[in-house]
């Protein structure tokens, strides 16, 4: 599942795109609100992780924007605890879910796969084709009862492609939805990953 962080401090920034990127998640990172509208705008991700407290627009002001531009993507907002601003408001200009500040990491990637389950296309936490079961929470995989050990990328590839069973799912897709934008590589790279012996095939 590939997030959109907007977060002006990078010392901030930084622990959450390495929590979410040690669960799989493909991490992008705007640190200003141009930025953070321009990529939700074009580019196509699973949640948005939108700070409150940005220079310029402030979180608020870039939510609200988003939903006017029609951006139907999840948003959770980081609010600072003692800071002016309130749930209420981050819940009246569009947001999904808001989280204060101190939180920890195993509190986000919870709260933000909650989201994505919301968001999706009635996305159930147990993913199932044939003899393939995926845990969304657990983030374990089976294959007819049997383990599969899998990294968190390949994790997220499975993931993706259950989410969509059924649908044509483009190599490209695949990677814009796993890989973040500093992904410079052919999306032949898709071809190559083998996990538990069984190929992952893409149609383009
Ligand atoms: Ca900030």
């Amino acid at each position: 599942m590939r997030v959109l962080v907007v977060e002006d401090e990078v010392r901030q920034a930084a622990p959450v795109q390495r929590g979410l990127e040690a669960e799989g998640f493909a991490v992008d990172v705007a640190t200003n609100d141009v930025d953070g509208l321009w990529m939700a705008t074009e580019q196509s991700y699973d949640v948005i992780v939108l700070d409150v407290m940005l220079p310029g627009l402030n979180g608020y002001r870039v939510c609200a924007e988003l939903r006017a531009r029609r951006v139907a993507t999840p948003i959770l907002m980081l609010i600072a605890k003692d800071g002016e601003f309130d749930e209420a408001e981050a819940l009246d200009t569009g947001a999904d879910d808001f989280l204060s500040k101190p939180f920890s990491s195993v509190v986000l990637v919870a709260r933000l796969r909650a989201l994505i389950r919301r968001g999706g296309s009635n996305r159930a936490p147990l993913l199932v084709v044939g003899d393939l079961a995926v845990d969304v929470a657990g983030r374990s995989c089976t294959m007819a009862g049997t383990p599969i050990a899998l990294t968190p990328r390949e994790f997220a590839i499975i993931e993706y492609l259950l989410v969509h069973q059924g649908e044509v799912v483009a190599k490209s897709d695949i990677v814009s939805h796993v890989w973040d934008s500093a992904f410079d590589g052919h999306d032949n790279v898709i071809e190559t990953i083998r996990s538990g012996g069984y190929r992952i095939r893409a149609h383009v």
